[in-house]
C-alpha cells in the first residue's frame, strides 16, 4: 500500500495549517463538520496519529475512533432530532477514499430524506451553526 503523505489534507487540518470546524476531541481523536456535507451535520472522525486508511490503521486507532464515533453519533442525534445514523468509511482509491487519513463520516439521518450528492460546499455559517448545535448537544 502507498505510505502515509503528511501533506494529505487532514494531517493539514491537524496541524492548524487549514481551518475546520471542530466539534470535539480528545487524546486520541478529533471531530470536525465535512465542508461537503451530504446532511445537515455530517461530521468526521480522525486519529490524531498517522494512518492511511483502515487497512493499516493499529487497533488501538480504530478502538478510539469508534468510540469517539459512537459518543458523536448520539450527539449528533440529539442535535438534529435524527432518528438514526449512517457511518461511512472508505479505503484507497477503487474503495471510494479521497482524502488519504484515516477518517469516519457520521451522518444524521430523517426518514424518507435521501443523502445529498456529494460535491457542494456548505456555507461557512452554516456549517459553524451546525458545529454550535452539536457542541450544546455534547455539552448537554
Ligand atoms: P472520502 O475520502 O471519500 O471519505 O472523502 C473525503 C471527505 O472529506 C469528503 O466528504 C469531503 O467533503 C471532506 N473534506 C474534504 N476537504 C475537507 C476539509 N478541508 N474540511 C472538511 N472536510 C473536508
Amino acid at each position: 500500500m502507498t505510505k502515509y503523505d503528511p501533506d494529505n489534507i487532514f494531517a493539514k487540518i491537524l496541524r492548524g495549517d487549514l481551518p475546520s470546524e471542530r466539534v470535539y476531541e480528545d487524546d486520541e481523536t478529533v471531530a470536525f463538520m465535512d465542508i461537503m456535507p451530504r446532511a445537515d451535520g455530517h461530521l468526521l472522525v480522525i486519529p490524531r496519529s498517522k494512518a492511511r486508511n483502515m487497512l493499516d490503521a493499529t487497533l488501538a486507532q480504530l478502538v478510539a475512533c469508534m468510540a469517539t464515533v459512537q459518543k458523536l453519533s448520539h450527539a449528533v442525534i440529539a442535535a438534529f432530532e435524527a432518528e438514526g445514523v449512517t457511518i461511512q468509511q472508505f479505503n484507497e482509491t477503487a474503495g471510494g477514499q479521497e482524502v488519504f487519513h484515516l477518517h469516519f463520516h457520521i451522518l444524521p439521518r430523517h426518514p424518507g430524506v435521501n443523502l445529498r450528492p456529494p460535491g457542494t460546499i456548505e456555507d461557512h455559517a452554516v456549517l459553524v451553526a451546525n458545529a454550535a448545535r452539536i457542541r450544546l448537544a455534547l455539552a448537554g
